[in-house]
């Protein structure tokens, strides 16, 4: 008796431990794109089975989102379908085969499935089978479900995990992408593709202070967030507009035919902004903004050089009179 308890004790030991690697493995890699599969490969590995699925709720829909069968030989039994479409566990086994999977040439004799969710939200489910009669059993189905548990966490945290990379990417106030984001987004994806040309665009609002000033801090703060739409409903779907500063934005343009077309682009936003009202105490009120342009690899071989030059450029319209745009394809 003593003898049975003990390999009982150990076994539990052993899922324990078993339970404890794959949550340090799930927390590991929560934030990885393929983390289904890998934890699908994981729950084949340690219960060996033949078989196993993970099923999760997308657009209130039942979504594959792992598998080792391929999925048009998923093929579910009516009684599993409706232990997963109602959220129910279960545990089936069967001396006469429960199904086929006619690739494989396997029958199915045991199969077993648990719902994951998150606080009894009910939001994915994983199915396990095995050609063997009795191959499944309760302990398990026990172990199957702090999977499904521990599924169910790693989903949460890795949306968590998404919501504040992209909080962080953006400036609070704006919404647009703040300063670290630019130069991140430069450093991944420009110095890569260094043929391509694209340009810098500084941009910076006039007389700031003065509407500060004159208008209070609160009204300045919606000149600055109608400064960025307009912008942003300007430019194309791959450019980048970030908050460089205070009332300040930089521009990354690709995507261009000649020099003078992104030109005439920021001439077009320099006017639209013009043009555009903020209402303040019932008066429509606007403001304008200086800008200097500068194209790789026309006027710098890196990004620092390129802000220089674009920096150079927004000095040079201020002191020129303000509300207007000085492109380094003819300032060089
Ligand atoms: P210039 O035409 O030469 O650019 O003049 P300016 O008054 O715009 O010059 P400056 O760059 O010195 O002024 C920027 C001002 O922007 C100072 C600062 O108080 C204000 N500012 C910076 N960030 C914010 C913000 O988030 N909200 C508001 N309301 N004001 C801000
Ligand atoms: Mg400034
Ligand atoms: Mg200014």
């Amino acid at each position: 008796e003593l003898n049975i308890k003990n390999m009982k004790l150990e076994k539990n030991i052993d899922s324990l431990s078993n339970i404890v690697e794959v949550s340090k493995y799930i927390n590991t890699f929560f934030s990885s794109d393929n983390l289904m599969s890998m934890i699908n490969d994981m729950i084949i590995g340690i219960l060996g089975v033949t078989y196993s699925t993970i099923f999760l709720i997308e657009d209130g829909e039942l979504r594959i989102k792992a598998s080792n069968i391929e999925e048009e030989n998923i093929n579910l039994t009516s009684t599993q379908l409706i232990n997963i479409n109602n959220g129910d566990e279960f545990l089936i086994n069967s001396e006469k085969p429960l199904k086929r999977n006619e690739k494989h040439k396997i029958n199915i004799h045991s199969i077993m499935g648990s719902p994951i969710k998150l606080r009894d939200k009910f939001i994915g489910y994983i199915v396990v089978e095995h050609n063997l009669y009795k191959f499944l059993n309760n302990e398990m189905k026990v172990f199957l479900r702090s999977i499904a548990n521990q599924i169910a966490i790693a989903i949460e945290n890795s949306l968590l995990y998404k919501e504040l990379e992209k909080i962080n990417q953006r400036d609070p106030l704006l919404g647009i992408y703040n300063r670290k984001y630019f130069f991140e987004f430069l450093e991944k994806n420009v110095n890569k593709e260094s043929d391509n040309k694209f340009a810098v665009v500084m941009i910076d609002i006039d007389d700031f202070k003065k509407v500060n000033d004159t208008y209070g801090h609160q009204f300045g703060d919606k000149i600055l967030i109608n400064t960025a739409n307009v912008v942003a409903n300007s430019i194309d779907s791959k450019d980048i507009l970030a908050r460089y500063g205070g009332e300040e934005f930089i521009l990354y343009i690709t995507d261009f035919t000649t020099e003078d077309s992104v030109f005439n682009k920021i001439e077009i936003i320099r006017h639209n902004l013009e043009k555009s009202k903020v209402s303040f105490e019932g008066q429509n009120k606007s403001v304008t903004a200086s800008f200097g342009i500068s194209f790789f690899p026309l006027n710098g071989a890196d990004i620092n050089e390129l802000i220089n030059k674009a920096d150079d450029l927004l000095y040079k319209s201020k002191k020129s009179g303000k509300n207007r745009v000085l492109s380094g394809h003819i300032f060089k």
